[in-house]
């Protein structure tokens, strides 16, 4: 197996390093309740999806029931 001739730079390995970042997730808008949402996924909020409600829509029923036990 060969081996290097020469350890690799600081710098040069800054500069592989360089492209070693993450991009941010792609988002879209829902149409009907203009939130911010995954593309090509039901809105978790009002839960329409392409104009059509798919699920029904989340309550802030955990907030209440999480509050109940405090
Ligand atoms: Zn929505």
């Amino acid at each position: 197996m060969p081996t290097p001739k020469f350890r690799t730079s600081s710098s040069k390995r800054n500069m592989r390093r360089s492209h070693h970042h993450l991009t941010p997730a792609g988002m879209s808008v829902c149409t009907n309740c203009g939130q911010v949402k995954k593309p090509h996924s039901v809105c978790e909020a009002c839960g329409h999806h392409k104009g059509k409600a798919v699920l029904p829509a989340k309550q802030s029923a955990s907030n209440s029931e999480f509050s109940a036990e405090s």
